[in-house]
């Protein structure tokens, strides 16, 4: 099944704020190079003209590097065949838009023009390209592909061809795969998918318009030059606000720094800005070995301090207790980022910071909606601000390479967005790459996900559609999981930590722990009810033969339990430390351990506890 219709699947809402973010992007026609604004710089006295290039919202345009750039010849050297460069002409400049899809996919722009699509085909693990007008145009004109002439005054979307008005065709022998149309007069042009009988139905059409490619072959230096003028205004404004932020605030000022091209940048305008300044790194645990070994180095180059957080393996003893993480169940993000990064924000910035962060509008929906200056939610001390905010992702990358600034070398090699390697908010296009490229590191993960699956009971499809991103399962991926006759409800809602059951009955409430993962043991149970608010005691009743607790229910009764699931699965992250505000609380064993005569029975270790947070949340 290959010809699948591209799914635009934005909401509403989604799609009008990515449009109210969207900035247009231009062509120099005379330089064949991609403009960030409708002047080129290299062009200036010839008064030339731009033009724009059509594509879809938000448009976060990014060039294809190394691996990448190459797959998508490949790619194109497989749909057109031995001629495939008579039909397209080899560039150094592509670029790429993504687009809504049940997975990874790109808009493909030569030349500045919109050549066509891939996506990434889930069912088969392979990406799959669709032509748009230029690729169809010639396919048909050159005989190169599949493509078919038919009989036909016009041609009409959602029409089925039947083979006998079919004049001229190449056809591949299985049906699904995307064929060119033209009419027999040449003036309408069509994208069909074969279907059964040689009937080919129309899925897109176009009148005919005139085409041609552009003439030079430029390289990215010469896409700088172009934009010059343009970086230059981007960079004086964002200095400009990186100076007054200071001022406004006059904070000790530190950079967030991912090894991310987004945080390179940011590190690139403080300094211009402000000078040298300290950056802070969260190794989660879970970074590609590149990026830890890049930040050191650049940080080491720079001659600058390099606050190192650690999570340490925060994340796989969590797992034990917590099951896979997912999508709508991140508890990952708090245990291997927020508890490492506040605890190193707090130690280094007891009176507060300004920090510096490559946030940008076109990352995601929240981010679109999210202000330039922001106090951190968890650390009101802490000032957030983003120089680039408004920044798209060719805006970055050229300002990179006009600065020669060294870029973390994963760029080069098709990932394009760094971080977690297993983040359940990755697309299995991603994650497949992950696979391919660090054998090791995914046979850990895998093993742990088949570990899992077999103690559930899930079918094998469970991994291999990456069904583990989700608890609740989104209805796209069930609508496309039936097309395979799969029943994805047997997946869909399943808690993924160990079995806490809660009766209520009347005023009373029954907690008993069945078969919690971690293994109840008699000295947590003690440390539990000796570190517990006092209060708890009147309320609370433990059978120890029945391994029940018996809870009379007033408004503490929810506080009780996220204090018990806290201390039965602690698994130290130390998020609860932060928050204390007697300094109470210290990790031993990978377990926090609260000194009964500093605590003041606040509970706000109990209230912030991830792992409490999340079981407790997903509790029926
Ligand atoms: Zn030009």
């Amino acid at each position: 099944m290959t010809g699948v219709k591209i799914m635009i699947s934005y909401s509403k809402r989604g799609y009008s704020i990515f449009k109210s973010i969207m900035k247009r992007l231009y062509w120099c026609p005379r330089c064949n190079i991609p403009l960030l604004q409708d002047k080129c710089s290299r062009c200036v006295k010839d008064k030339s003209v731009t033009l724009k290039v059509k594509i879809t919202p938000p448009g976060d345009i990014r060039p294809a590097l190394g691996r990448d750039y190459f797959k998508i010849l490949d790619l194109l050297k497989e749909f057109l065949g031995e001629k495939w460069n008579n039909v397209i002409p080899v560039r150094n400049i592509i670029l790429l838009n993504k687009i809504q899809h049940i997975d990874l996919a790109d808009e493909i722009i030569i030349d500045g023009q919109v050549i066509g699509s891939r996506y990434y085909d889930i069912h088969s693990n392979k990406w799959k390209f669709r032509p748009s007008y230029p690729i169809v145009y010639q396919m048909v004109r050159k005989r190169i592909g599949y493509y078919a002439i038919v009989e036909m005054n016009f041609l009409k979307r959602r029409y089925e061809i039947h083979k006998n008005r079919i004049i001229e065709y190449n056809f591949p022998d299985i049906k699904g795969e995307y064929v060119a149309v033209s009419n027999h007069k040449r003036n309408f042009y069509g994208l069909g998918i074969l279907e059964r009988g040689k009937r080919v139905k129309i899925i897109k059409i176009w009148r005919k318009r005139p085409f041609s490619w552009l003439e030079k072959n430029p390289t990215w230096r010469d896409v700088v030059e172009g934009n010059l003028e343009y970086l230059k205004n981007i960079e004086d404004e964002a200095v400009r606000f990186i100076k007054e932020t200071k001022e406004k605030y006059n904070l000790p000022v530190v950079v967030s720094f991912s090894g991310g091209k987004d945080s390179l940048a940011t590190y690139l305008l403080v300094k211009k800005a402000l000078g040298k300044v300290d950056l802070i790194f969260n190794d989660t645990g879970l970074e590609l070995p590149e990026t830890v070994n890049y930040v050191k180095i650049f940080a080491k180059d720079e001659g600058i301090r390099l606050i190192y957080a650690d999570a340490g393996d925060n994340f796989w003893r969590s797992l034990n207790v917590m099951g896979p993480p997912a999508r709508d169940y991140r508890w990952c993000c708090k245990i291997a980022k927020l508890s490492p990064i506040s605890n190193s924000i707090k130690k280094n910035f007891p009176k507060g910071a300004l920090n510096f962060v490559g946030q940008r509008k076109f990352e995601s929906l929240s981010r679109a909606l999210s202000p330039r200056i922001w106090r951190n939610k968890w650390m009101s001390n802490i000032i957030a601000a983003s120089p680039i905010n408004d920044w798209r992702f060719l805006d970055v990358w050229l300002y990179i390479i006009w600065k020669k600034a060294r870029i973390n070398p994963l760029y080069f090699r098709g990932f394009d967005r760094l971080g977690c390697w297993l983040c359940p908010a990755s697309q299995l296009g991603e994650l497949d790459e992950i696979k391919l490229e660090y054998k090791e590191l995914w046979t850990k993960w895998e093993k742990y996900l088949k570990e899992f699956a077999k103690n559930k009971g899930f079918g094998e499809e469970w991994i291999k559609y990456g069904l583990w991103r989700w608890i609740h399962l989104p209805e796209k991926i069930k609508i496309y999981l039936s097309r395979f006759n799969i029943d994805s409800s047997r997946y869909d809602g399943i808690r993924r930590f160990g079995d806490i059951n809660i009766k209520e009955d009347n005023n009373k409430i029954e907690v008993k722990i069945i078969d919690s993962l971690i293994p109840f043991s008699k000295e947590r149970y003690e440390t539990f009810m000796q570190t517990i608010d006092k209060n708890y005691k009147d309320f609370i009743r433990y059978d120890s033969e029945k391994d029940v607790f018996f809870i009379n229910n007033n408004e503490q009764s929810s506080l009780f339990i996220k204090n018990l699931i806290r201390m039965m699965n602690c698994v130290g992250c130390g998020l609860c430390i932060v928050w204390c505000p007697t300094n109470a609380i210290t990790i031993e064993d990978n377990m926090a351990v609260i000194d009964v005569n500093e605590c003041i029975s606040c509970k706000n270790c109990v209230k912030i506890c991830p792992i409490a947070e999340y079981i407790f949340s997903n509790l029926s």
